[in-house]
């Protein structure tokens, strides 16, 4: 089991993942080769190939994560050592050299708000979550989730297609080229298999998808899967994970939209927006470990779920998106980012990480031999958070560095690997 973390722990673990090799550094580099590439290098072809045939054409045996925790916090890595199996080895270079081959988008991608009968702060907008969100400078992204449930305990239910119409409008004209805006939904109930995100749909969950429609011939799975081969660009996310939730099952139609897992969430009810409370993490990693192993590609989220008028500052815990440097942030990279499982989860908002294992970045498949030679980046400067809404600053200690690397195979139960750095290397390497 990982440590309870104390403040400015950083929660960076990174899923080594399924298809997304190619995307991922298209726009870094130019002539690559891909050996044993089943399909084309987007470029040598007016038509991309869909992620479903992508995900048919690769098949992924191994997951590497990485967790990273700092002096009075910790940095850790999950190794799942199985080799790939027709994965593809990438030359010409590919692979990033340093963190600043890699855009980071920080931001939240679960909240709440009044509107039609979500919980929320009293009588709030989207419009103005987005506005508030934007007001915080260390902020790229943020995603509004009003819960759709159809049978919510003693709440009204948002089967209200006009009212996800308007946070639709809101995101679009909150966002600018420094700031994304988009609307989600967070479906089903707890008591029911657990609640999960969709980001950017075009349309809300319908009631034909009942609370718990984890499991038949036309359930959530089968929905998602169904909306990305309408060609709209979503990502999914399972929430604040509990045993047992989201049908205990992998789901291969899903599994290329379902990008992330929450291994840290909220604080949910917080009212207070200056950066200093916890999220719950309690057994989320175990959770995240298990879906792993059942075959999802996930990287860790650490959203803020907030129901209060905090969004985006009741903690200092973001899900960061990880692009190619150079990528233009909007919607469309930021949910790219988020389903192409291109995301770490931080307690630190201003942590930076990134990682190559075998030469393969940090969510992409890992291919080649067995044993596996992790090469690791981070920074992790001192700085001064601005909460523009409430004046609210907060400082970092300047001693926020990292302390240890530990490195997991399959479960969290035992590190296979630790390494300590020097203080010298205390801000990277
Ligand atoms: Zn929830
Ligand atoms: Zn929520």
């Amino acid at each position: 089991m990982l440590p309870s973390y104390p403040a400015y722990a950083i929660l960076c673990v990174l899923a080594a993942a399924r298809y997304e090799t190619p995307i991922f550094l298209q726009r870094s580099l130019t002539s690559c080769v891909i050996l044993s590439s089943p399909f084309m290098w987007p470029g040598d072809s007016n038509e991309m190939p869909s992620k479903r045939q992508i995900f048919k054409a690769l098949w992924i045996g191994m997951i590497v994560s990485v967790l990273v925790i700092g002096l009075a916090s910790s940095v850790f890595l999950p190794v799942n050592g199985v080799r790939a199996s027709g994965a593809r080895k990438i030359t010409c270079g590919q692979a990033p050299s340093s963190l600043a081959d890699y855009e980071r988008w920080f931001g939240s991608e679960h909240a709440h708000t009044g509107m039609d009968g979500d919980d929320g702060a009293a009588g709030s907008t989207a419009a103005q979550a987005f506005a508030y969100a934007k007001n915080l400078p260390h902020l790229d992204y943020f995603i509004i989730t009003p819960h759709v449930h159809q049978s919510r305990s003693g709440m009204a239910t948002l089967w209200s297609e006009a009212t996800y119409d308007l946070i639709r409008a809101s995101a679009i004209s909150a966002t600018t080229s420094s700031f994304v805006a988009i609307a989600g939904q967070e479906v089903s109930t707890i008591s029911s298999g657990g609640h999960w995100s969709l980001f950017n749909a075009n349309d809300m969950v319908g009631a034909d998808h009942p609370d718990g429609d984890w499991n038949d011939a036309d359930d959530y799975y089968d929905h998602v899967a169904g909306l990305g081969v309408n060609g709209e660009v979503i990502a999914a996310q399972f929430d604040h994970p509990q045993s047992g939730d989201f049908g205990n099952r992998y789901d291969a139609g899903a599994a290329p939209y379902f990008g992330t897992f929450a291994v840290s969430s909220g604080p949910a009810t917080a009212t207070t927006a200056e950066f200093v409370n916890d999220g719950s993490n309690s057994s989320y990693q175990t959770r995240w470990a298990n879906f792993l192993n059942m075959g999802w590609k996930l990287s860790p989220a650490a959203d803020q779920d907030n129901h209060g008028a905090t969004w985006g500052a009741s903690s200092s815990e973001y899900t960061v998106i990880v692009r190619p440097h150079g990528t233009t942030l909007n919607a469309g990279n930021v949910i790219h980012g988020l389903s192409d499982h291109m995301t770490y989860a931080t307690e630190d908002a201003n942590m930076q990480i990134g990682f190559t294992a075998n030469g393969w970045s940090m969510g992409q498949t890992v291919g080649g031999a067995a044993n596996i030679a992790l090469t690791i980046w981070w920074n992790n400067p001192s700085n001064t958070l601005y909460n523009n809404n409430t004046g609210v600053t907060a400082t970092e200690s300047a001693n926020d560095a990292i302390g240890n690397i530990w490195i997991y195979k399959n479960s969290f139960n035992s590190p296979v690997a630790t390494y300590t750095p020097t203080p010298s290397a205390a801000r990277g390497t």
